[in-house]
């Protein structure tokens, strides 16, 4: 750590080559403890632990006697071996003998005990961020983050794209999500809508002709936030010109390579790439956490399938796990899993003893199990589907893996799902809307399907996912107008509201825009999961709790009365309200 004129070097920095040198270190008190003889002081900054020591009847001996949790001191002395070394800290063989000490600051008692194992409760520590944040382990995720991010910009700035800030105040682009609305003072009755991400900008760009463009880009959505989402987090968002799909994967891939590399040391090797039919078809998920390898077989000919009322007719996907074994308990709860998604569940188990199933009493022969792999011991799952039903699979998948409490293949599972849907239908409205966003272009092979049967149109859309969570999406875009108001018309838009709302940008597609794509990573899931936090909370400075706050900053907050009325007005088209 730098040399300023309070420190020499950082706390966390002492070596055994610096024994018999003269340091200086400016930190945080962790603790105390007063042996009589001596008095040793746990001393933290960034950088990590120092112990210091000083003898009775040493000048400092009374002063470090009385200092506090957290106060904040410099200590000067000569570094020295330790009698007891502690073989758990980098610093654990020296310490340093304190000659001369200054105070610099007094500390309250923390609220609760600033170490890594802490089992203070979320709310407190959140109200208490600064304090949380003096933690090593948050410490140590949030440089992880910065040294990513100076990772990918360096990987990116390598290869030719630029970075260029968008606007926070911007009008509505559709990811799927609610907006933030900001009212506009000046033009009473109209709304800014902060960015979901700033997907249209980023294409003007490309229109701008910046070829290669990328930004650590603040986004907001205003949903229902769960552990793996925040109503504002980060993306690194990226766009490219005169590129196939082919060049973008591949210019990604390569990110994602250096990445896993230099900070885990770990050589991922060509990722695999899966068709979204095939992922949904084989693990029930668009999204598969592939560490582990099983995987649904779809069941083709299988003559006992006729005569099993609720199989007949639907599409049989079965599910073997090798040497696995079901409680009766465990076997009703992923029945009602089943159930929950309007179909049956066949559990098979087979021993030494035989097979135990439900389906025994159908069956008419011990031959009729074949066409059902297994090996000689196990647990078979067998389901009947409609088509494109298979979100049950995904959660039966889920279930095993979790019940059974199966060990991971390996530690990192990362892979590209491809060929995503274009569109799909909303079952609320029945109207057919975007699978991810209306800016995909259709797969070329697909094109003459887009009116008459649309939702067989595949996307040029692709995502990249890593242990089950989607890290990274993004598509090759519409670059023609035409074809954009081919896509807007799909979507129900008329004439008059794809001006309204898309006017700019069909405009920009008319003065010569190129073929451009790219993608977005969504940054603090990626940290989350490479520093094996377990909330996203883990890896933001200032996050929000469950429920959109910020208990530190006590946001969001009501307005006072002035305000209010100020605020109505401008919302209500400058028409006092009451
Ligand atoms: N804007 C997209 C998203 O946020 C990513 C992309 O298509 O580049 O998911």
């Amino acid at each position: 750590m730098e040399r300023t004129s309070y420190r020499s070097l950082g706390c966390g920095e002492i070596r055994e080559a610096h024994i018999g040198r003269q340091v200086k270190v400016a930190g945080w008190v962790r603790r105390v403890r007063d042996l009589g003889r001596f008095v040793f002081v746990d001393l933290r900054d960034r950088t990590g632990i120092v112990q210091l020591r000083a003898l009775e009847g040493s000048p400092v001996y009374e002063v470090l006697r009385t200092l506090g949790r957290e106060w904040v001191i410099q200590a000067e002395g000569v570094v020295q071996r330790r009698e007891s070394p502690n073989p758990n800290l980098p610093t654990g063989q020296v310490e340093i003998e304190v000659a001369a000490l200054t105070v610099l600051n007094t500390s309250e008692t923390p609220p609760f005990l600033i170490e890594d194992e802490t089992n203070a409760q979320e709310e407190l520590r959140l109200r208490y961020r600064y304090l949380d944040l003096r933690r090593t382990v948050l410490q140590q995720r949030l440089l992880f983050r910065a040294e990513m991010v100076r990772i990918i910009r360096e990987y990116l700035r390598a290869r030719g794209f630029v970075e260029v800030e968008t606007p926070m105040l911007i009008r509505s682009t559709p990811e799927g999500a609610r907006d933030f609305l900001v009212p506009s003072r000046l033009k009473p009755g109209s709304f800014y809508a902060l960015p979901q991400s700033p997907q249209l900008l980023k294409q003007l760009l490309m229109i701008a002709g910046f070829d290669r463009y990328y930004q650590v880009a603040r986004c907001f959505r205003d949903e229902d936030y769960r552990g793996d989402r925040q109503a504002e987090f980060t993306q690194i968002d990226c766009e490219m010109s005169f590129v196939t799909q082919e060049d973008i994967l591949q210019t990604f891939e390569g990110l994602v390579w250096e990445v896993f590399q230099k900070l885990m040391n770990v050589e991922l090797g060509p990722l695999p790439r899966y068709s979204y039919a095939e992922v949904m078809q084989a693990y029930g998920s668009d999204k598969p956490d592939l560490r582990y390898r099983l995987r649904w077989e779809a069941v083709l000919n299988w003559p006992a399938h006729a005569h099993i009322p609720f199989l007949a007719g639907k599409n049989l996907y079965w599910l073997w796990i090798e040497g696995g074994k079901a409680s009766r308990r465990l076997q009703d709860e992923w029945q009602a899993i089943a159930k929950s998604y309007g179909t049956t569940l066949a559990v098979v188990q087979k021993t030494s003893q035989g097979i135990q199933s439900s389906l025994n009493k159908f069956l008419l022969s011990e031959g009729d199990w074949e066409g059902l792999p297994m090996s000689a011991e196990g647990l078979g799952l067998l389901v009947g589907l409609e088509e494109g039903k298979y979100a049950l699979l995904g959660a039966l998948r889920s279930a095993v893996i979790k019940d059974l409490a199966l060990s991971p293949e390996r530690d990192w599972a990362v892979l590209w799902v491809v060929d995503f849907p274009l569109f799909e239908r909303d079952e609320e409205s029945g109207r057919l809307v975007a699978a991810h966003h209306p800016f995909v272009h259709p797969h070329p092979e697909d094109l003459d399907k887009l009116e008459e049967d649309p939702l067989r149109v595949r996307g040029l859309a692709y995502d990249l996912v890593i242990n089950g969570y989607e890290i990274m999406s993004g598509s090759v875009r519409c670059h023609t107008a035409a074809l954009q108001r081919r896509i807007f018309r799909q979507l129900g838009l008329s004439e008059a509201e794809m001006t309204e709302k898309f006017g700019f940008l069909l405009e920009a597609l008319s003065y010569g825009a190129p073929p451009h794509g790219g993608c977005a990573f969504g940054l603090d899931r990626w940290v989350m999961l490479l520093t094996g936090g377990e909330n996203l909370r883990d890896v933001i400075a200032f996050p929000k709790t469950a429920s959109g706050a910020d208990l530190m900053l006590g946001a969001p907050a009501p307005l006072d009365p002035d305000q209010l009325r100020q605020v109505k007005e401008w919302i209500s088209s400058g028409q006092t309200v009451s």
